[in-house]
């Protein structure tokens, strides 16, 4: 066998665990279906704008050891998320702050801000929330779920709020202050030249196979290494036997724009139930750009179909269960370990992932 680990996904997790594995003298082999590497964060340059062609990535960590890791591939910018909401027109800051309070009620302080949240959520009479839809009421009140929430968790998960978890709803901070920095993370930024450069650096030195399907040739495949890291997607790999994990899946309409600023923001989520897409990304304020075109993506979410790309794994009751299925499956390939997004089907954010992969070279390496 002429390598340690075979490593299946050039993303985030198959790269930081093929960088440490190196460093540890292990000999690795990195190979990807796809014609490029860096997985979802994957960016490219058009008219000199860096465009995250996967959707758009923020990185942000409370995890020092995660931002240290980060920046030893790439300098990070000032970037700070602070979407917008385009609700018919009005426009809402988000997260949930006294910015949005103010616009929707008028209320002008942070008790008069918790005075109405508090009034709506007795109104409605929930006690324990037990779907997205209560969740998000509870939280703050029926008049920014109905504007700001419903729509938009409707298009994005293609499933009404009642059927959908309630965890996902607390992923978005609501604030009694002044602050639109979507999160509430230590460190935050994007990688000056974009992301692919950066996975590139931790596969410096690395043998990457590019245009290589696993799945399709597995046996071969095997027959190299020692041990495989698997992070493609777990129900694809048994070839779906139990059914097929759902996801979501997201699609780009990418248009180069002849004008310098569309929208003034990297982020405008169109939270009405209408309007067929979920947000405008304008790629070049991720990193203050000033050139004279723009690009902006369009971003449209659908039910996930075999040969479509998964984003977001549908981490609800049913899907929960299967995925407990394909587990098992799982911890009994012996030489064969699963991680990262589809690997685990947990709706990871980019500094979960590395810690996750950096736990695995700790038991590992
Ligand atoms: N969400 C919402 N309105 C918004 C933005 C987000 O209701 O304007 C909800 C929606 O349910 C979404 C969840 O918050 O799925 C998490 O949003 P986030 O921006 O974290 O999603 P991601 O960046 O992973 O697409």
């Amino acid at each position: 066998m002429k390598y340690d680990y075979l490593i299946v996904g050039a993303g985030l997790y198959g790269a930081v665990f093929a960088h440490e594995a190196k460093k540890a003298g292990k000999k690795v082999l990195v190979i990807d279906k796809r014609k490029n590497v860096a997985g979802n964060i994957y960016t490219e340059e058009v008219e000199g704008i860096n465009v995250h062609k996967y959707g758009a990535h923020i990185f942000h960590t409370n995890d020092k050891r995660v931002w240290d890791f980060v920046n030893a591939f790439a300098q990070f910018n000032r970037y700070t998320n602070s979407p917008v909401a385009n609700y018919k027109g009005e426009l809402y800051s988000l997260p949930f702050n006294m910015y949005t309070f103010n616009k929707m009620w008028g209320v002008v302080t942070p008790e008069e801000a918790q005075k109405k949240i508090e009034e709506q959520r007795l109104a409605s009479g929930i006690k324990e929330p037990e779907n997205l839809e209560e969740q998000a009421i509870s939280l703050v009140g029926y008049d920014i779920y109905e504007k700001l929430i419903k729509g938009y968790t409707q298009k994005q998960w293609g499933r009404p709020c009642t059927e959908l978890p309630s965890f996902i709803i607390k992923r978005l901070p609501v604030r009694l202050t002044f602050d639109n920095n979507y999160f509430n993370a230590l460190y935050q930024g994007i990688p000056v030249g974009g992301y692919t450069k950066m996975v590139e650096k931790m596969l410096d030195g690395i043998e990457v196979r590019l245009n290589c399907d696993y799945l399709a040739n597995k046996k071969e495949l095997d027959a190299l290494a020692k041990k495989v890291i698997y992070t493609g997607a777990i129900d694809a790999y048994f070839n779906f036997k139990f059914g097929a994990l759902e996801y979501r899946s997201v699609r780009f309409e990418t248009e180069v724009l002849d004008k310098p600023n569309f929208q003034g923001n990297a982020v405008v989520n169109y939270t009405d139930a209408d309007t067929p897409y979920t947000r405008i990304i304008e790629h070049k304020f991720f990193e203050f750009g000033t050139q004279p075109k723009t690009v902006i993506s369009r971003e449209y979410s659908s039910e996930w179909k075999v040969g479509d790309e998964p984003y977001y794994p549908v981490n609800d009751e049913k899907n929960g269960k299967l995925y407990e299925r394909y587990k098992l499956l799982a911890e009994e390939e012996k030489n064969v370990i699963f991680g990262g997004r589809l690997g685990e089907y947990k709706y990871y954010d980019m500094d979960a992932v590395i810690l996750s992969a950096l736990n695995l070279c700790q038991k590992e390496l």
